[in-house]
């Protein structure tokens, strides 16, 4: 989830349009392999549906630049004006949590990023962040904020939405989710024009967000200027971070980086 797309033009010469994409040979080429051996799985127990497993840098939140396995599970159940994971919300293939654990291994690096679509739509996705965490991986979780985030391990960093109005998807936050973010834990808007930062300053401002985590805040792709939010930010001092998305500046709105 939540490759929400950043406010910074787009510098990468490679980049290509949504259909190429899609079609391309490196896309999903876990997905291809895993084809073969999972194609009908006989029991779901212990299984996830996954779109793909890949190695980049985060991108996003406190964690950016790190070198990061990615788990993209399948599905979600908002439609987000801004979303570029729409290729999440259908198809995937049916992993043993060993499959993906030994997909994740192949790769050096102690932090893994859980997302989707949202990942917490599979509710087997927690027993998954929980031998994630087992295995000594530091793990974070990116929800949009419409799924009860307390059966994620507390272990776990989750970067969590608060949906703006101009996502379209504002009436699905689940305020209640509050009680349960933690220091350890982010908040993130994607504030996609002026009035959506307004309404996400008030959200800061009167819940006190800051007071229980970071609070990111994230220009919408081709939307909101990001030089502009940054400005906003300044001159309001509010006690946010402005995030833009290092991997799309970096390679692109492409899928599987
Ligand atoms: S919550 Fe779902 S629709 Fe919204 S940005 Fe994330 S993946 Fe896309």
């Amino acid at each position: 989830m939540h490759d929400t797309k950043s406010g910074i033009p787009e510098i990468c010469p490679n980049s290509r349009n949504r259909s190429d994409r899609l079609a391309s040979n490196n896309y999903n080429v876990h997905m291809q392999e895993n084809r073969k051996t999972h194609a009908i799985p006989e029991s779901r127990e212990g299984m996830l549906k996954i779109t793909e497993i890949f190695h980049s840098l985060q991108g996003e939140a406190l964690q950016a630049g790190l070198p990061t396995v990615f788990v993209r599970l399948t599905g979600c159940p908002l439609r987000c004006t801004y979303c570029d994971s729409e290729y999440a919300f259908y198809g995937g293939e049916w992993m043993h949590f060993d499959d993906i654990l030994a997909e994740v291994r192949k790769y050096a690096t102690p932090h893994v990023c859980v997302t989707g679509g949202e990942p917490l739509a599979q509710k087997r996705c927690a027993e998954l962040l929980s031998i994630l965490c087992d295995e000594g991986f530091q793990v974070s979780l990116e929800t949009s904020g419409a799924v009860d985030i307390s059966q994620a391990d507390h272990r776990v960093s989750r970067v969590m939405d608060l949906k703006t109005p101009g996502s379209g998807e504002q009436d699905k936050n689940l305020w209640t989710n509050l009680q349960e973010i933690g220091p350890k834990d982010q908040i993130k808007f994607v504030i996609c024009s002026r009035g959506d930062y307004v309404w996400a300053r008030e959200q800061l401002r009167e819940r006190r967000l800051d007071e229980l985590c970071d609070v990111l805040f994230s220009p919408a792709w081709e939307q909101q200027s990001s030089r502009e939010l940054a400005e906003w930010i300044l001159e309001d001092q509010l006690p946010v971070r402005f995030q833009i998305q290092l991997h799309k500046l970096l390679w692109g709105d492409v899928p599987g980086k």
